[in-house]
């Protein structure tokens, strides 16, 4: 399945524990005409975080778990990132979620500390939550790549955007989460957010404050960011701050419509 054998080795150790009922369940969510995301099912297995889905021999043992989700994702080596990355950095937050919000990837301090949404775009984000009432511990917060992607300069690792592949190769982890969470509503948060749920490179401000059209189980918003409120310049970032509440305001608004 692996062009690399380490690892094809390093995966089978994983306690990925989803079978073949379970991914085509998976695919289900996914159904519908033939978006990158529905065909890229069948393609990840040369290079992807997962092997086909549909895939036999994968352990009948499956887990359902987020826990042991998690424990699947801290051995990928889907792609190169977890190479340079300290750990895996899965979603976080309540498992059953009506509200599931989609980051890029962690961040510098999320890397360390293993948890998504715990630096500086992490406080914006709490601070737009609280504006619009919403708790973050009812929510569920992921990203749509799970290790910190940068580029080393010096002692500093400045962050870099994950590519179309990495965002691909990921994509199996993000998938699981979306099936175990059941979210009715799923906010992508910046442009690798809606690329990996929507399959395709999108403009934000065309589709924002409004849902977007997918296969998804579920109402699609996008929305900015939050870490682009921090490079905003001053004069505009308390209208971008105002821009990211409404956008959730009216995501939140439709969990319950
Ligand atoms: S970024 Fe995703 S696909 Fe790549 S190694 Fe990490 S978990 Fe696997």
């Amino acid at each position: 399945m692996f062009p690399r054998a380490r690892h094809a080795k390093r995966f089978a150790t994983a306690s990925c524990g989803y079978d073949a009922s379970q991914w085509a369940e998976t695919r289900v969510l996914y159904r519908t005409n033939s978006g990158r995301l529905a065909s890229g099912l069948g393609t990840r297995s040369r290079r992807g975080a997962n092997p086909d889905p549909t895939d036999p021999s994968e352990p009948a043992s499956a887990a359902r778990s987020l826990t042991r989700l998690r424990a699947a994702v801290a051995e990928c080596r889907g792609c190169d990132l977890w190479e340079t990355a300290t750990q895996a950095v899965s979603g976080a937050g309540a498992a059953r979620a009506d509200l599931m919000l989609v980051g890029e990837e962690p961040g510098d301090r999320e890397d360390r500390q293993g948890r998504p949404f715990v630096g500086p775009a992490g406080r914006v984000l709490d601070d737009a939550l609280e504006q619009v009432g919403v708790r973050r511990s009812s929510i569920f917060v992921t990203n749509a790549v799970k290790h910190f992607a940068f580029m080393q300069r010096g002692k500093r690792r400045i962050h870099r955007p994950p590519t179309a592949d990495e965002i691909r190769a990921c994509h199996p982890w993000l998938e699981a989460e979306l099936r175990l969470v059941r979210p009715k509503v799923v906010v992508c948060l910046g442009a690798s957010a809606a690329r990996a749920i929507l399959g395709r490179p999108t403009t934000i401000r065309r589709v924002r404050g409004a849902p977007v059209e997918t296969p998804l189980d579920a109402t699609v918003f996008v929305t900015v960011h939050p870490s682009s409120i921090l490079r905003t310049d001053p004069p505009d970032r308390d209208a971008a701050m105002r821009a990211l509440v409404e956008d959730l305001r009216t995501a939140a608004a439709a969990v319950g419509a």
